[in-house]
């Protein structure tokens, strides 16, 4: 036996509606638990792939940093720090902020270093980077987009 929401008649199990005053049952079982934040939404099952891809863009970044600080400590080009602040401080943001803001700076920074590259040696260079900011963007943009849409529901 359930009760009624509506009225506190008690109804059977399988009732679609409530015998005493008519309230529907039927709403109320199809609706999922409600999330408050968008950190609540993005912890969704359904929302796991676009976590994941930021995640794995977060991740790519703490790499490249890695790269840089080697790079840098090879060659003694004490300005390649700021390359790996750079990318340490926008994986982290993206990683587990999940952060858009974070992910077009990414993109923006990557398309910025490859030109810079290509202008300084001539060589096209650093187009990875380029790559996991797309990547960042998209997923971003995608996440943000079903966060509205469940919003607007
Ligand atoms: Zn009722």
């Amino acid at each position: 036996m359930k009760s009624c929401p509506q009225c506190g008649a008690l109804c059977e199990d399988d009732a679609k509606f409530c015998t005493t005053c008519g309230q529907s049952f039927a709403d109320e079982v199809s609706q999922a638990p409600r999330v408050a934040t968008k950190a609540e939404f993005i912890a969704l099952p359904e929302n796991q792939p676009l976590k994941k891809q930021l995640s794995t863009s977060g991740i790519l970044c703490y790499i490249f940093a890695a790269v840089n600080l080697i790079v840098t400590l090879v060659t003694g080009n004490t300005l390649g720090i700021l390359d790996v602040v750079i990318l340490l401080v926008l994986g982290l943001f993206i990683h587990l902020k999940h952060s858009r803001t974070c992910a077009i700076i990414l993109l923006i920074y990557a398309v910025f270093s490859v030109v810079m590259n290509l202008i300084a040696t001539g060589k096209l260079g650093g187009y990875l980077i380029v790559i996991a900011g797309i990547y960042a963007v998209v997923s971003a943009f995608k996440l943000d987009k079903a966060w509205k849409e469940y919003q607007g529901k």
